[in-house]
């Protein structure tokens, strides 16, 4: 039976569905044409204020795929200005009809689709990701994004309240108003369309940043947002650097951040909000998120799944299972197995639809896990796969294993962010929690048991936005997604995200009584 076939016997999750299943994807453009490299300001395309421009890579190949604007500070300002006055009372945006915001969110999402082969093939180019994982993963994941928030556009509201006394009291669910949005590059489409969606239905305006590493995919949306009705100045998107993303936090009219980056950046975002209007904060941050796999777990399954928990998006996510706890009993098993599948990974050009495993962002990037895997090495921890460049050219890294890791080592402390699996031992359920829990980062973490008792506690003990049981990697629209501790601030998607970008009027009426 085929590698395939096991899985989608056990019950892999619809990710890796999408992403194995190669035989119906239509083929990618190669060379994608780069169409919008500007400032996106009001429904228009501008030259950046300092005429200053930035170079996009291609980190499959180091080449420059493209200059692209780069705005500061006065470009920040015009966004804003635009914002606002899309914002203003009697705008169009603001006497448009709730249902209608969410046809426009809808027709967004339709033309994600129209166009998936395009920008599967852009992101691809401009992040290195996989295409099969970007047509099957990262657009559509998007556009169910897009269409869950318009569901919500029209019902986001307020509620009667028995306050005591004669008045009538009910709240209003207000958007929030200008609404700053930076996000990073290690899902550059989907964390746009996760951060635009709710935004919009709740009919707030934005100012979007994407990474400078990454700008394409969100630039295209932005044509996208302008040929799907969005009047102009809803959507805006400036891109540039950290001090673009600077620039907004600091600015005075932004009514709020939502931001989804490092910890350390994101203590510099809170900071400056602190430091201007104190702008409302929501916040996406790092993880180490522990992931637990008990002696009674199906091995095949456990080892499969806690690969893909970890490898899935070459390592870059903020939820990666990087450090896998695996029971005395079947350490070593497990250790053999998942160095055998690390090994089995494939990896090179992510236009190649056998490819799991394309470049790692940057150079920046590869060289900082190059060292955190140096530092493994150092401190005792064995290599079992991997550990090394793959190829010299772009930003490859092995699939890299390693057992023996201790809780205090710096790979099992700080986020690796790559291809690099920690296997870390443990004996008794007693250590296991405090263990789990020993870390800054709170935003997700799973377990592998058949004994619900088992599964449980765990669920109950970790100290995390998100646990797993018997599965890991699955996140949909539906479901909240946001860290506790240092893994951020405030939840996204489902019901709870829209809350992040909602202000509650709360309105008492005095009613008249007829005696007095
Ligand atoms: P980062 O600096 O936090 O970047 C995230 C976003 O914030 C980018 O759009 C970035 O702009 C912007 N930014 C940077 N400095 C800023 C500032 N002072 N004020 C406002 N915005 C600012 O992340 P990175 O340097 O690309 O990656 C470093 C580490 O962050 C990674 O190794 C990983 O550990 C973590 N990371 C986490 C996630 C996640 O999903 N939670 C995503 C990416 C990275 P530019 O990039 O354009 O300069
Ligand atoms: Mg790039």
């Amino acid at each position: 039976m085929s590698m395939l076939r096991v899985l989608l016997r056990s019950g892999v999750s619809q990710v890796q569905r999408a992403c194995m299943s190669t035989a119906a994807l239509p083929a990618p453009k190669a060379n994608p044409e780069i169409l919008y490299t500007g400032i996106f300001i009001n429904n228009e395309w501008r030259k950046s204020s300092s005429s200053k421009t930035f170079e996009t890579i291609n980190p499959a190949t180091g080449q420059v795929i493209a200059e692209v604007q780069e705005g500061d500070q006065n470009d920040i300002n015009l966004a804003v200005k635009a914002a606002g006055d899309a914002f203003k009372l009697g705008s169009p945006w603001r006497r448009m009809d709730a249902s209608e915001r969410g046809v426009l969110l809808n027709r967004l999402a339709d033309l994600l689709e129209r166009d998936a082969v395009y920008l599967a093939s852009l992101e691809t180019l401009d992040n290195g990701k996989p295409y099969t994982v970007s047509y099957s993963f990262d657009v559509p994941a998007s556009a169910k994004v897009l269409r869950y928030c318009a569901g919500w556009a029209d019902k986001n509201h307020g509620k009667t309240i028995p306050l005591d006394g004669d008045y009538f009291c009910f709240t209003r669910h207000e958007p929030v108003g200008i609404c700053g949005q930076i996000i990073p590059w290690n899902f550059p489409l989907l964390m746009a369309s996760w951060k635009l969606g709710p935004a919009l239905a709740t009919g707030n305006v934005v100012v979007l940043k994407p990474a400078e590493q990454t700008p394409l995919t969100a630039l295209y949306v932005a044509q996208l947002a302008k040929e799907a009705g969005f009047p102009p100045g809803v959507v805006n998107v400036v891109p540039g650097d950290g001090k673009t993303g600077a620039a907004i936090v600091r600015h005075m009219d932004v009514d709020k951040v939502a931001f989804t980056g490092s910890t350390e950046v994101g203590k510099l975002i809170q900071e400056g909000a602190g430091k201007s209007n104190l702008k409302r904060v929501t916040l996406e941050l790092g993880g180490k998120s522990p992931n637990i796999i008990f002696s009674d777990a199906d091995l095949d399954y456990a080892v499969e799944q806690s690969h893909f928990g970890l490898f899935f998006n070459m390592g870059q996510c903020c939820c990666a299972g990087s450090r896998t706890f695996v029971e005395d009993s079947i350490y070593d098993k497990f250790v053999e197995r998942s160095a055998e599948r690390a090994m089995k990974r494939t990896v090179g050009d992510p236009f190649d639809f056998s490819v799991e495993q394309g470049p790692q962002i940057d150079k920046e990037q590869m060289d900082k896990i190059l060292d955190l895997i140096k530092s493994g090495k150092k401190e005792g921890a064995k290599i079992v796969a991997g550990g090394s460049r793959h190829g010299d050219k772009g930003y490859f890294v092995e699939p890299t294993v390693f057992a023996d890791v201790k809780d205090d080592m710096k790979i099992a402390r700080e986020e690796i962010f790559g291809p690099v699996q920690q296997i870390i031992r443990f004996k008794t359920m007693d250590e296991l929690i405090a263990r789990a829990n020993k870390t800054d980062y709170g935003l997700a973490g799973a377990v592998f048991t058949k004994d619900i008792d088992k599964a449980m506690h765990i669920v109950q003990g970790l100290r995390a936005g998100t646990v797993w049981v018997n599965t890991y990697n699955v996140l949909g629209a539906q479901a909240p997604f946001g860290g506790y501790k240092m893994s951020g601030n405030g939840r996204e998607l489902g019901e709870y995200g829209l809350q992040a970008y909602t202000e509650v009027k709360t309105v008492i009426v005095k009613i008249p009584q007829k005696n007095s």
